[in-house]
């Protein structure tokens, strides 16, 4: 019997009161993946596949933007440029909002996803009005340059959060090694681009120094982009290997749920 009040890993459903043997009444999961501590193999298998998918193209995205910003830097601005950034922003604001997906059990987002959310939906609205002011050559509501910067704080946020939040769940795997990375990757992150986006506003009008800012930048881009990409793997093995402990802790619980229907067709059968 369930004695505490946990919630099924499947759906949320509050299992208190339910033998411990069973299945979830609610999605029909075996409850002993609940029972057993929160580790990440034990979540819905769906879920960390999820989590796996959308990591890995918002670390794509992160380098393909990184690669438009360092061409645009070299060969000045160029407005098809700014614009194709702009779209891949787009497309990475819709997997970053993916990648911090909460467990199916979770009923309030933790802090790291709310942040990562709200600076990916702001950033979406930035890079919007930045790419209007850039086609139409108007600085209105804001010159295309403030609203790039506050999109790219946008970026910083929602990385960081994201960043931590995957910290957070690698510690719940037995890649704790690769937790404490991620964990200082977000700080250095954020001070770098922080760092990166100063210089860039201060060394503005220094033409021969522009290029610091953006590679600097860039060079964080990649590195985090390619620590959530080995984090990705990870998670997919997570997937792979919760699913076989799903499906065998299933296998072990449906017999004695359907015992009873069981014992009763044979009775049928055989009277
Ligand atoms: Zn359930």
């Amino acid at each position: 019997m369930v004695v505490d009040e946990i919630l099924c890993r499947g759906c949320g459903y509050n299992l208190k009161g339910l033998p411990a043997h069973g299945l979830c009444p609610e999605c029909g999961v075996a409850i002993r993946v609940s029972t057993d501590g929160d580790s990440l193999r034990a979540s819905q298998p769906d879920w960390l596949a999820h989590l796996a998918r959308w990591n890995g193209i918002c670390a794509w995205m992160i380098l393909l933007m990184a690669a438009c910003v360092l061409i645009e830097a070299a060969v000045a601005t160029q407005h098809v440029l700014i614009l194709a950034a702009v779209a891949l922003y787009q497309l990475w604001a819709v997997a970053s909002w993916q990648s911090v997906r909460p467990e199916p059990s979770q009923q309030v987002l933790s802090r790291s996803q709310l942040f990562t959310r709200l600076a990916t939906s702001l950033g979406q609205v930035l890079g919007i009005v930045g790419a209007i002011a850039v086609a139409t050559g108007h600085s209105w509501p804001m010159p295309a340059g403030v609203a790039f910067m506050l999109t790219w704080i946008c970026f910083i946020c929602a990385t960081a959060g994201q960043l931590r939040a995957l910290a957070g769940l690698m510690q719940r795997a037995p890649w704790t090694g690769l937790s404490w990375r991620l964990s200082s990757c977000t700080n250095e992150f954020v001070i770098c681009n922080s760092a990166a986006m100063l210089a860039t506003v201060a060394l503005y009008y220094y033409a021969c120094l522009w290029m610091i800012a953006p590679v600097a930048a860039i060079y964080w881009a990649v590195r985090a982009s390619l620590l959530i990409l080995r984090t990705a793997d990870m998670l997919r093995v997570e997937a792979t290997l919760g699913e076989e402990n799903w499906h065998y802790c299933h296998q072990v619980a449906a017999p004695a749920s359907d015992a009873d229907s069981r014992t009763t067709a044979s009775n049928d059968s055989s009277s």
